[in-house]
């Protein structure tokens, strides 16, 4: 098959550049302490913000469908596959957003690749997306023939700059991620609320990393802000804080109608599965009844980062319980990382390009599954692979 041999050759120069990915294996459900390749290790790694992953609220809801409404859809949502449990989650995550109406989507990449070109038809229309924006935005983005204006990270003067540029465009859509996955922090979205009503641009925030974590029982960025109703589109995960799979649009009941008639992965991709809808209708019960989760996910943060800071740790800028251990360089990071999973701790390295060059890091995701006594192994943990490899403070 000479026809591949370009991919030989790639995967080689990724292992020689240290740029290939080794996926890890886990053999146990998500959850605080996880099993990978046969050893138990406390995760730092994972998206399952509340421990809804493997809670038995949301197992045994998925249980009940599989009996109610089997295995598929057996279509796309416009066609057969809406079932009443699609319809039952969207009203659910609308009334718990605070918003008019909510649509159901595969995923949170989807949410984003079935909104953006939606909304962006022709070369006359313009988006203004900040440069760190998350790669399924990028993707949507590409997938139209808007003009593209790139705004540096959180900058709100460099974005009113770009909408003056971009000021006789046809329709304008403002895109941006609601939390910065890799720093932990947040766009700044009342300014960019009021920048966008001066130009007449729509906003869209993906929360993915806010939902279940900012605002009132994790109801997200625009409740955190107090925007109701002054943000046009918001994109949600079902896969990070709900701990299930799938993704969301909420606002506006035009713009959900809109969007089911012209969103191409709605009509062209199955609808989700009856289990992962009814898991994750179980999920927006749980988070509307109690604000639990939330509490105790933003208190294991807490402590996680006042403990490496005071272990002279670098946790970056981060207002979220995303806690970053910046080290620098990629080969540190690395090592680091392994280190911590050879003494029990799973928490991986990120480096260039995902991150800037000398800023590479061991990421920490706390999760309300963790106990304090958790929390204070990975800090002890930390703070013995510091002081062996000398990169504490
Ligand atoms: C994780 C993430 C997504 C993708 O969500 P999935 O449901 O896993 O597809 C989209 N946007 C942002 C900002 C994310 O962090």
């Amino acid at each position: 098959m000479g026809n591949l041999d370009f991919m030989a050759a790639e995967l080689e120069r990724l292992k020689s550049e240290g740029l290939y990915n080794t996926i890890r294996t886990l053999g146990s459900p998500q959850g605080g302490w996880i099993r990978i390749e046969g050893k138990r290790v406390l995760n730092l790694c994972s998206n399952n913000y509340l421990g809804f992953g493997n809670d038995p609220r949301l197992v045994k809801r998925a249980a009940e469908a599989l009996k109610t409404h089997g295995v598929g859809p057996g279509a796309v949502r416009s066609i057969a596959g809406t079932m009443d449990l699609h319809l039952e989650l969207e009203e659910k995550l609308a009334r718990f957003k605070g918003a008019e109406a909510a649509l159901s989507l595969q995923s949170g990449l989807i949410a984003n690749v079935a909104t953006v070109p939606a909304i962006l038809e022709t070369a006359e229309d313009a988006v203004f997306t900040d440069e760190l924006n998350h790669a399924s935005i990028i993707d949507a983005v590409r997938l139209t023939k808007a003009r593209r204006f790139i705004y540096k990270h959180n900058d709100v003067g460099d974005l009113k700059a770009k909408l003056v540029e971009g000021k006789d465009a046809r329709r304008k859509l403002i895109v941006t991620d609601g939390v910065f996955s890799m720093d932990g922090d947040i766009a700044p979205l009342p300014d960019i609320v009021e920048a966008a009503e001066a130009a007449g641009a729509m906003v869209m925030v993906d929360d993915a990393h806010g939902e279940g974590v900012l605002g009132s029982h994790g109801r997200g960025i625009v409740d955190h802000f107090g925007l109701h109703g002054r943000v046009e589109i918001e994109v949600g995960t079902l896969s990070k804080a709900f701990g299930v799979v799938g993704g969301f649009v909420s606002g506006p009941r035009v713009l959900v109608e809109y969007l089911r008639q012209k969103a191409r992965p709605f009509l062209f991709s199955s609808a989700v599965t009856p289990p992962d809808v009814a898991a994750c209708i179980a999920a927006v019960e749980v988070l509307t009844e109690t604000d639990e989760p939330v509490r105790k996910l933003w208190e294991n943060g807490k402590a996680l980062k006042e403990g490496l800071a005071a272990a002279g740790f670098n946790t970056g800028h981060s207002r979220t319980p995303i806690t970053p251990v910046i080290l620098g360089e990629a080969s540190t990071a690395r090592e680091f990382s392994k280190r911590l999973f050879e003494e029990g701790i799973f928490a991986q390295a990120i480096a260039f390009p995902t991150v800037p060059k000398g800023t590479a890091r061991i990421r920490c995701m706390v999760s309300a599954a963790h106990t304090p006594e958790d929390i204070r192994t990975a800090v002890e943990t930390f703070g013995r692979v510091g002081k062996a490899m000398s990169v504490s403070g």
